[in-house]
């Protein structure tokens, strides 16, 4: 692939291009955390975009999607928001370097990859901090890995109009091979842990659906955790989020809650420490341990925060009667995407058989799967 992308650009810019590659990421345990100011534990995937890219003399921005097989050419001293989608992704991110008060000029990009769109890996995420960690190299802006990551979420905030976290473009950038990252979403301060999978895989399954309840209902839960906090304010001013909350807190002022706000902040202080404990085990190397976390996890996310779907329990339900799936959960926001799950490797191909023909069964959808492994972050590829 990266050498596809690398012809290409030279047969249409004829020039030498700078190569790299930014990847996809899975979240193993802490959903609905990031924007309570918890903890998150994703990692980087071999599922990545390779960008082409290289200056021209022309004060333009040229970009080429070769998925898409689309292409857009303006002048670079003229960035808006544009009709193509994909292309306010990469425009997103010159917007936000030139706010910095830094100066680019005419760019070649040929882009492509195999992250699956929209299916919940974070392609858009991708799409941003690779560009942007090439536009830091070819220009010499000399910006931290942070500033890459932080001017990618704001490129997806304002160019794409999706008001992410940060842990996608984070991890896009600061992933390791065969490392999960524990990432404090109050203050950025992360720890790497290992995740030795010896016989197993990581196996994600498609739901192939997308209910349109998502953003409503994902509004909603954002606001249902800050009337949690409110409540409990009163009682403990020094709290700022469901960060600062424990169990005791809640149970001790039960009463006072409305009984849905009461689970929705049930859910997110036990999903903290659910994966305080989960990195502990990876510590001990305990994944069996790891597994029933991530399966307490969709329980709670589908019972407590209720954001799953009969498609992601349908498909949960299948890992955990197979007998041969340490731990398997809903990923990313809820109503729709993926499932992942650590399925025993030399039982892999049985169980995406099975879940595959008992999902098409029951739903009538073909399942796409994905298997992925953990791979390094964003970098810059010598071919
Ligand atoms: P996710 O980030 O979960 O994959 P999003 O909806 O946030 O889903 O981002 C998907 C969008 O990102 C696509 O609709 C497209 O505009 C852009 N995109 C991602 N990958 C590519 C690609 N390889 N080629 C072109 N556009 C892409
Ligand atoms: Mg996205």
């Amino acid at each position: 692939m990266e050498k596809a992308i690398k012809s290409k650009f030279e047969s249409v810019f004829m020039s030498e291009p700078l190569i790299l590659i930014a990847p996809g990421r899975i979240n193993l345990i802490g959903e609905h955390t990031d924007y309570n100011e918890g903890f998150v534990l994703p990692a980087s995937i071999d599922k990545h975009i390779v960008f082409a890219v290289a200056k021209n003399n022309e004060s333009l921005l040229r970009f080429v999607s070769n998925d898409l097989n689309d292409e857009i050419e303006l002048p670079v001293d003229k960035i808006e928001p544009v009709e193509k989608h994909w292309a306010n992704y990469l425009l997103g991110v010159i917007a936000q370097i030139k706010k910095m008060g830094k100066s680019i000029a005419g760019v070649d990009c040929v882009f492509g990859g195999n992250i699956p769109l929209g299916a919940g890996l974070s392609s858009s995420a991708a799409l941003e901090t690779g560009f942007a960690y090439a536009l830091n190299e070819l220009f010499q802006l000399g910006l931290t890995k942070l500033e890459i990551v932080q001017l990618s979420q704001k490129a997806e905030h304002e160019y794409a109009g999706v008001k992410c976290g940060i842990m996608d473009q984070f991890t896009s950038v600061f992933g390791q091979k065969d490392k999960v990252i524990r990432l404090d979403c109050r203050s950025l301060e992360y720890e790497l842990f290992p995740l030795k999978l010896d016989e197993f895989k990581i196996i994600l399954c498609d739901t192939h659906v997308k209910h349109t309840l998502a953003s409503s209902e994902y509004n909603t839960r954002r606001h249902e955790c800050e009337e949690g906090i409110s409540i409990l304010k009163k009682h403990y001013p020094s709290i700022h989020s469901l960060r600062d909350v424990t169990l005791e807190m809640l149970e001790k002022h039960k009463t006072e809650f409305n009984p849905v706000v009461f689970k929705r902040c049930k859910f997110v202080v036990e999903e903290n420490k659910r994966l305080l404990d989960a990195c502990e085990a990876l510590a001990r190397n305990e994944l069996n341990v790891f597994g029933k976390l991530m399966y307490q996890t969709h329980d709670g996310l589908k019972n407590d925060y209720e954001v799953s779907c009969k498609e992601l329990d349908i498909l949960v339900d299948i890992a955990k009667e197979s007998g041969i799936v340490l731990g398997s959960r809903m990923m990313g926001g809820g109503f729709g995407g993926c499932t992942i799950n650590i399925v025993e490797k030399d039982k892999a191909l049985a169980f995406i058989e099975k879940a595959t023909k008992e999902y098409k069964a029951i739903t009538g959808i073909d399942m796409p799967v994905y298997q992925v492994s953990i791979e390094q972050g964003t970098n810059i590829l010598k071919i």
